[in-house]
């Protein structure tokens, strides 16, 4: 999973546009708007993406730790059910649905 991460965050990496090449040279605006939208739209993909790869990571390291299936908030054992539908959750479905509304 870690791997699939990478390998989608260097491929999304090298379709971004170099700043300096869209910067350095006069487009009409139209061109300029739609190039920018692209960049924004893989810019949100690739954010979302190292997002992702930080709880795959935070999941290795629960693992190691031997922690991994508990909910890092309340202690409780996370379903299995839920573990495979998204194995590196880190919170039982209560405590996730409180994070989530935090932030
Ligand atoms: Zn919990």
């Amino acid at each position: 999973m870690r791997d699939e991460l990478d390998r989608s965050i260097s491929i999304l990496q090298g379709e971004r546009p170099a700043p300096l090449a869209a910067a350095g040279y006069p487009q009409d605006s139209a061109d300029a708007g739609s190039t920018l939208s692209e960049a924004d739209r893989t810019e949100a993909i690739l954010h979302s993406a190292r997002g992702q790869r930080d709880e795959v990571l935070a999941a290795l390291v629960r693992i190691d730790e031997n922690s991994y299936g508990r909910c890092i908030d309340c202690g409780s054992e996370i379903p299995e059910g839920r573990l495979d539908a998204r194995p590196d959750a880190a919170r039982c479905v209560g405590c996730q649905a409180k994070h989530a509304r935090r932030r």
